[in-house]
Formats: structure tokens, C-alpha cells, sequence
């Protein structure tokens, strides 16, 4: 067993682990990335396929101006962005297909426009009455968090055309039905990430901005400037507070080190054995199940000049959520990706992957109305709920129940012992997405600089003292 010691380890290469290391390497402290996988990055995952000559995003893609901390770390770190065209919204459902800008809803029935309205302007109304560092707070939490947001639409929505809108909002966003997520953790999520509508048929659409060479790229980078720091290959199997520090264990090797910081997603922390143990409830957080599937065509046949493609389909048998034009500049095809998310996942899985190409192929032909649509140069598909040390996609959800019954979420020391949360599920700001992952991941390198420069400086007094 070889053993090291280190000021801080950091357990997970994702890209909230990679930026807790890159801020504490920066202030000299003697730091260690352990990963459990054979890659950086984690959710942020670039497949590059050079023979077909594409980069394609099988995790998080998007990135803009209003997820003000990721931004930040994109501009200190250097790499480059490109800024996706407007978009143009294509809605496909039993009905036929509807196009429209995304300012505008595919209907003109007054009365579908007002109920489609009232419903995300009052989940958007209700977000904003829940604190984001103690959502347990809210004036409603206990009733909130004691429903789901099936029982909420159930209550709110009067038309089936704007409940599939709803239904789907949900399913697009925590890639889980309405009825498996708390109320006031949906809407917590909502208040988090700027409201409900930031992601609905009528987004009013902020510049959305992609990594050059793909999201994983910026992780690449980060792993980079950290030379040997980073360990791969390597799962963590157990972290000890001891007296004075931590240890930290894997099959080959042990850690001593003054901190730790724990940036795994929640289904990873019970195959660590952490002692002292975190509060039950933090194994409760359920990962969202989700394929990502993208195919290459000789043409992009959805084009629509200038604009920005991206799809929603709803109807019956059908296995796409979303999707949207994957095409990225230099690459040699153009490209379309499905997002396959909560329900619909799971009729994916008892497919083969010949089966899913095809039901993805046949609702790109249905929308675009196109021949080639079924004819793909190429398919790749990444289902997320395999990934071992990942568990699935986007992010966590807390059924209900969870939230109010442990009020340490969203605390980075919820032990009081030496080791700290960060992973975007830690985070109270950008809950579950990349925004969060990069926030959890300065606030634990700031609680650990402040933690361990307390215990050096006592140290030092009592050195001085002797
Ligand atoms: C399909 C998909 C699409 C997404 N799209 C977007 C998007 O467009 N925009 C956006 O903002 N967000 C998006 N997200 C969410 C975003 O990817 C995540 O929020 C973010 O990447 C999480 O980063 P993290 O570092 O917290 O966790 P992760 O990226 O999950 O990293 C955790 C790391 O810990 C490692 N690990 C686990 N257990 C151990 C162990 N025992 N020992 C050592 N290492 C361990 C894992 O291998 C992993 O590398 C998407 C996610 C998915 C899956």
C-alpha cells in the first residue's frame, strides 16, 4: 500500500472537484485529485471521433453569461466559446408539427395561453419565496415538500395540451416524471436556476455559448494545470476524519491529508465508507435517468437558415424529449442529439441500440418531414444511468420527504468533521448544473483554506508558545 500526504484531497476529477484543486494549488497548498474513472471530467464528457472528424458532447453542453461563476472560470482559464444563432422551437406531438420562435407559444387559443402562463408564473412566483440556503424555511416547505409535482400540476393545470408542457418541463429538466420529485425541491431547483422559464416553450432565450472542442475540454485544461495532482483509475473506498486531518483510502494507496472535499455525485457517496457517516437523508438524493444520442447526416435537412434547431416531441410511443442541432463549426457532418429522459428512458432501456437509432430517426423524419432522416451516417449514444461512479443525469432529485427532514443540505461541512461537500448537488446556487458544480467547488476550497489555515496558525502559536 503506498501512502502519501498531502494539505488537501480532492475525491472526483468532475468539474467541480478540478476547480476546488485549481483554487487551493493556487494558493500553494499541497493538493491531490483522486479519480475513480480513467477520465477527467465526469458529467462533462466530449466524445472525438477522429476518422468521422466530429467532437460531440455526450454530457452538459451549454454554457452563457448568466451562470456568471462557470463564465468567470471560462474566461480566468482561457479557453475559447462559440455562441450558438437564435433559436427556432419545432413541436411535434399526435397534432402534427408546429414551428415557432421562442418568444411565442404554438397555439392561438386565448385560453391555453392563459393557463400555460398562470401555471409557470406561479411556479416561477412560488421559487421565489423559497430561501436558496435553507429552502426548509419557506413559509410552505412542510406542505411543499410533502407533495410532488404531479400533485401540484394536478391542482393548477386545467388544459391536457399545456399538462403535457408542464409534464415534459419537468421531465426535460430532472430527466424524472413529475410524480418522483418533491414540489419544493422542483421549485427550489426553479429559484436557483433563474425561474421557470428559463427553459420552457417560451424561454426568452439568453445567448447560449458551447466550449470549443467541447465542454470536457474546459476539465482537460483545468487537469492539465494540475500536471501530476491527478490521479486516475483510482476509486476512493473510505475517508476517516482522524485527529488533526483526514485519511483518505483507495485499494492501492492512503492519503493523509488536513482536509478533504468529497465532489462525487450523491449515488457515489454510499460506496464510500465515510467516517463519520453523512446524515441519512443524503443518500435519499435520486440521480434523473437519461440517454444522450447523437446522429451525423451527409445534411442537416432541419435547417432553417440561420436559426438554431431544437425539438421537443410528445406523442404516443414516441422516445425523444428534446433534441437539437449538434452541429459544431470544423466538425465534418452535421449533427442532431436527442436528449431520451425520465419515462421515456426507460422503455429506452429495454431496446437494443439498433432500436433506439431507429425510434430517434423516425421522429427527426416525422418532424422534418425528410427521407434522410433515417438514413444516419453514424450513431452514438451514451446512456448515463451505466456510469458507475456517475449514476445518471442531470442531477440528483430529492423525492419527497427529503429536503425538510435534513436541514444540512447545501452546508459544505455537514459532519463538522475535516471533510467537505462541493459537486453540483452541494451547491445552493446553479443546484445540479455546471454553474453549481463550479460554485461548490470555490466555496469548498474557500471553507478548506479558511479551516486548514486556522489549524497552521494554531500550530504555529503553540510552536511559539513551547
Ligand atoms: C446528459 C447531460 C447533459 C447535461 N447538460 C448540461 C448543460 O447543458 N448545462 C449544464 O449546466 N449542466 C448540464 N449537465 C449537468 C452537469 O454536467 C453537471 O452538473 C456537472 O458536470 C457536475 O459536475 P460535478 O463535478 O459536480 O460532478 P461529476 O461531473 O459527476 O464528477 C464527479 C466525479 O467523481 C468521480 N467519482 C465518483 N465516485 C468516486 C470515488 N469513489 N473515488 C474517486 N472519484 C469518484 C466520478 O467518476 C466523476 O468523475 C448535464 C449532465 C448530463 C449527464
Amino acid at each position: 500500500m503506498r501512502r502519501y500526504t498531502c494539505d488537501v484531497v480532492v475525491v472526483g476529477a468532475g468539474l467541480s472537484g478540478l476547480t476546488a484543486a485549481r483554487l487551493l494549488h493556487k494558493h500553494d497548498l499541497d493538493v491531490a485529485v483522486v479519480e475513480a474513472s480513467g477520465r477527467v471530467g465526469g458529467r462533462a464528457c466530449t466524445l472525438e471521433n477522429p476518422d468521422l472528424g466530429m467532437v460531440s458532447d455526450q454530457g452538459a453542453v451549454r454554457c452563457g453569461p448568466p451562470m456568471s461563476t462557470l463564465w468567470q472560470l471560462i474566461k480566468d482559464v482561457g479557453v475559447k466559446v462559440w455562441q450558438q444563432s437564435p433559436s427556432q422551437m419545432v413541436y411535434i406531438t399526435e397534432d402534427g408539427v408546429s414551428r415557432f420562435n421562442p418568444t411565442s407559444l404554438p397555439t392561438w387559443n386565448p385560453l391555453v395561453r392563459l393557463d400555460h402562463h398562470n401555471v409557470f408564473s406561479t411556479m416561477d412566483r412560488l421559487a421565489n419565496q423559497i430561501p436558496p440556503e435553507e429552502p426548509w424555511e419557506a413559509l410552505s416547505a412542510q406542505e411543499w415538500d410533502s407533495c410532488t409535482m404531479k400533485d401540484f400540476f394536478d391542482r393548477t393545470v386545467w388544459f391536457k395540451s399545456v399538462r403535457r408542457i408542464t409534464d415534459a418541463f419537468v421531465r426535460a429538466i430532472a430527466c424524472a416524471e413529475p410524480e418522483e420529485v418533491s414540489m419544493l425541491w422542483f421549485l427550489w431547483l426553479l429559484g436557483q436556476t433563474g425561474g421557470g422559464r428559463w427553459a420552457t416553450l417560451v424561454n426568452p432565450n439568453p445567448p447560449q455559448f458551447r466550449v470549443s472542442g467541447g465542454m470536457q475540454h474546459l476539465c482537460k485544461v483545468l487537469a492539465e494545470q494540475l500536471g501530476d495532482k491527478v490521479t486516475l483509475n483510482c476509486p476512493i473506498t473510505k475517508v476517516e476524519n482522524v485527529e488533526d486531518g483526514a485519511l483518505v483510502t483507495s485499494k492501492e494507496a492512503t492519503w493523509e491529508a488536513k482536509a478533504v472535499i468529497l465532489a462525487v455525485p450523491p449515488p457515489c457517496y454510499s460506496k464510500i465508507s465515510l467516517s463519520p457517516a453523512l446524515p441519512e437523508a443524503f443518500h435519499h438524493i435520486t440521480m434523473g435517468r437519461v440517454y444522450r444520442c447523437t446522429l451525423y447526416y451527409k445534411t442537416n435537412f432541419w435547417g432553417n437558415g440561420d436559426r438554431f434547431v431544437q425539438l421537443f416531441a410528445d406523442y404516443p410511443g414516441c422516445l425523444v424529449v428534446n433534441a437539437y442541432d449538434d452541429t459544431v463549426p470544423g466538425n465534418k457532418y452535421p449533427a442532431f442529439t436527442a436528449t431520451v429522459s425520465g419515462r421515456n428512458a426507460i422503455e429506452a432501456r429495454k431496446m437494443t441500440k439498433e432500436q433506439r437509432k431507429n425510434a430517434i430517426c423516425k421522429c427527426l423524419a416525422k418532424a422534418f418531414s425528410s427521407e434522410e432522416a433515417m438514413q444516419p451516417l453514424h450513431y452514438e449514444e451514451k446512456n448515463w444511468n451505466e456510469e458507475e461512479y456517475i449514476g445518471g443525469g442531470f442531477c440528483g432529485h430529492f423525492p419527497p420527504g427529503v429536503l425538510t427532514s435534513n436541514k444540512t443540505f447545501g452546508r459544505c461541512n455537514p459532519t463538522a468533521g475535516r471533510v467537505f461537500l462541493a459537486g453540483a448537488e452541494s451547491a445552493t446556487r446553479g443546484y445540479g448544473f455546471l454553474e453549481g458544480a463550479v460554485w461548490a467547488g470555490k466555496r469548498s476550497a474557500e471553507q478548506v483554506r479558511s479551516t486548514t489555515s486556522s489549524y497552521i496558525s494554531s500550530y504555529t502559536l503553540y510552536i511559539i508558545v513551547l
